[in-house]
């Protein structure tokens, strides 16, 4: 039987690459999405990935979409936190509910997500939990006080996570992509993205393809000794040590 893979925002983007590098390897693939029903559409066609419509910033629609994915998949072997958005602003001008989407969609999903499907990879001692963060979560961003801060947010779990399951046949990692080209940043101003390029050792944007292969090196059996771990993709433009 191969593994069931869930993948959060998997319909578009780096979400998308991830869907299409785990059914490459043999996984069946849940792909969430939020509302844009035509990249859904074209994901499912084009992948042969199930699809389903779930807000990751609600803990019942979380709950919900997970007892619908395995009452029609099977039980849940691996969670790709992926799901994000930005709502960026100098923090002297931000509006309350950019802090609470951005924390919310970004960091309180991973709650609900991992919260809906950890006793069952307890239960069965297997288990590969991978949260996408990002490069500004470990640096820190101007304009994205609250991006950062869900980001970093989502190490800081990964490692509390990693620590209570890693006895039960569970990894849970972290991957912190630099800057990808995908509609997330194309949205950005191209002077800004010049700038960045320019700070980028490896002189280009990552590709979507890039992340998502370490995402199934990091939900292989080969993986089961990285545990709690930040793995960085970002073209040498920050080397933490
Ligand atoms: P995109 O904006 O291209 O895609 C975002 C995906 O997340 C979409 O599938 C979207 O669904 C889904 N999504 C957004 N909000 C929700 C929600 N509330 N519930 C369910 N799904 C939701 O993003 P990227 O592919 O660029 O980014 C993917 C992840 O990688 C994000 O977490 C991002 O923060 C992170 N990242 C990206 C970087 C980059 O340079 N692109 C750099 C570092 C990190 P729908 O299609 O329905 O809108």
């Amino acid at each position: 039987m191969s593994r069931v893979a869930i993948v959060t925002g998997g319909t578009r983007g780096i979400g998308r690459a991830i869907t299409e590098g785990l059914i490459a390897e043999g996984y069946q693939v849940a792909a969430l999405y939020h509302g844009n029903e035509e990249a859904a559409q074209k994901c499912a066609t084009e992948t042969g990935a199930k699809v389903y419509k779930a807000d990751v910033a609600s803990f019942q629609a979380c709950a919900d979409a997970i007892a619908k994915i395995e009452s029609e998949m099977g039980p849940i072997d691996v969670l790709v936190n992926n799901a994000g958005i930005t709502k960026d602003g100098m923090l002297h001008k931000m509006p309350e509910d950019s802090w609470h989407a951005v924390i919310e969609t970004n960091l309180t999903s991973c709650f609900n997500m991992c919260r809906a499907v950890i006793a069952g990879m307890r239960e069965r001692k297997f288990g590969r939990i991978v949260n996408i963060s990002s490069i500004n979560g470990q640096k820190g961003q101007l304009g994205q006080c609250n991006y950062s801060a869900a980001k970093a947010g989502m190490l800081g779990f990964t490692r509390a996570l990693a620590q209570e399951s890693a006895a039960k046949g569970i990894t849970v990692n972290a991957i912190c992509p630099g800057y990808i080209a995908t509609d997330m940043t194309s949205a950005m101003p191209q002077e800004v993205l010049d700038s960045i390029i320019r700070q980028i050792p490896a002189a280009r944007m990552g590709k979507p393809q890039e992340i998502a292969d370490m995402v199934v090196f990091l939900a292989s059996d080969r993986a089961a000794f990285v545990n709690g771990a930040t793995m960085t993709v970002n073209g040498g433009q920050y080397m933490a040590a």
